[in-house]
């Protein structure tokens, strides 16, 4: 059975707990999501800035 080590988002603590045994808040799991929506936005800008130039003739 797999464990994740979770950290408290307040006093950045690692625990086994799904609470944090200081303050009680809820943990949560240091790895990143598997998309990034960093990307995705990126592209949406880089479509707008065409379709941007293309009304202006420019593409
Ligand atoms: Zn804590």
């Amino acid at each position: 059975m797999a464990q994740h080590i979770h950290t408290c988002s307040v006093c950045k603590v690692y625990t086994l707990e799904e609470t944090c045994p200081q303050c009680n808040a809820k943990t949560v799991l240091p790895k990143p999501p598997k998309f990034s929506p960093e990307d995705k936005y990126g592209d949406y800008r880089r479509k707008v800035k065409r379709e941007e130039l293309c009304k202006k003739g420019l593409c």
